[in-house]
């Protein structure tokens, strides 16, 4: 298998091989200017390292560009060149590889701690601030559970202000107040909702997102974190923002068409269009590798189902679009669902 995969790179590079490894040009650095048939690029033709996957590695010492040859395949545009089987080989370990670390946050005591802020999250304490039971009505549930505390923010402490972090003080003391927000997967976003419905004040901002590195970030989390593996296959739901997606989710969780044990990831776009849901597919499968799981969709209603054509012709697996039939969308009580599938 690993050699038909090979042969692909080959096909498209120029190239070196020896018993142990394939060798390129190295599209990364873009490799020696003075020998043009220097290839700096070693891809390994056997499983190495502690999760046993296939990896790329160059050794130019201005470089040294490193990952897994899934990477370096999609990176060089070269995936689409591949059959399910080959996908599915390459990820064999891929997943562990990619995941190592990556679920565990920095997070001690209830507090997420910054260069330049402290974010406290839900703590017992917290438990009848009317923050969280903001929360609790508009999901939908009695009680929060673990899977989600660690993602909710309730206070914003700031330890220095600084030219990349810059926030009004008035703003830090309304958040402070009334806000209660959700961190994004890198925790680069914080996405914060006004819980104080009095819109009659003088200070009508229902939103703010809490910027604190400027990469492109979702909200994205595994509700069965305990039962969660991207070895194996599972679903994937997407929705465009936080609290349709996990209103939708206890909806449909309530209504038994998923379950405790399912296999899950979750997705917000956190707004904009149809295009997003593309780019927060692609990002799900780059950062887990789940490449074949089935997407489900929890669409606003006014979101034709031919919007999301050009998005099918992305997602190897099964595609479905749901609508909250009556309503506008699944932040709204779940009535009867329709599923439209690709
Ligand atoms: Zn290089």
């Amino acid at each position: 298998m690993i050699n038909s995969i090979l042969e692909i790179i080959k096909d498209n590079f120029y190239h070196r091989e020896s018993s142990n490894d394939l060798q390129i040009r190295c599209p990364y650095c873009g490799d020696s200017r003075s020998n043009p048939r220097t290839c700096s690029l070693y891809i390994s033709k056997k499983p190495v390292g502690k999760y046993n996957t296939y990896v790329y590695h160059c050794f130019r010492a201005s470089c040294k560009a490193k990952g897994t040859l899934y990477d370096l395949l999609l990176d060089l545009g070269l995936l689409s060149q591949l059959n399910k089987e080959q996908i599915s080989f390459l990820l064999t370990n891929y997943n562990k590889h990619k995941l190592h670390g990556k679920l565990n946050y920095n997070d001690t005591d209830n507090k997420i701690i910054g260069k330049n802020f402290i974010l406290k999250t839900y703590s017992s304490d917290s438990k009848n601030d009317e923050k969280i039971n903001y929360i609790k009505k508009r999901l939908g549930i009695d009680y929060i559970p673990k899977f989600l505390k660690k993602y909710i923010v309730t206070h914003v402490e700031v330890k220095k202000y600084s030219s990349d972090f810059k926030i009004k003080p008035y703003i830090l003391k309304m958040i402070n107040k009334t806000f209660v927000g959700f961190k994004t997967y890198n925790g680069s976003k914080i996405i914060f909702r006004n819980v104080n419905a009095d819109m009659n004040s003088h200070m009508k901002i229902r939103y703010y997102n809490l910027r604190l590195k400027p990469e492109v970030d979702y909200f994205i989390i595994t509700p069965n974190s305990n039962v969660f593996n991207p070895l194996k296959k599972g679903k994937i739901f997407l929705a465009e923002g936080i609290f349709s997606l996990l209103h939708g989710y206890f909806g449909i969780l309530r209504k038994n068409i998923i379950n405790h044990n399912d296999n899950l990831l979750l997705g917000a776009t956190l707004g904009g269009s149809v295009k997003t849901f593309n780019l927060l597919y692609n990002y799900i499968v780059y950062t887990f590798g789940v490449p074949d799981w089935d997407v489900f969709i929890l669409s606003d209603t006014d979101i034709n189902i031919n919007m999301y054509k050009s998005f099918s012709k992305n997602v190897i697996g099964n595609l479905n679009i749901l609508y909250n039939h009556g309503k506008n969308d699944f932040g709204e009580e779940i009535g009867s669902l329709i599923v439209e599938q690709f």
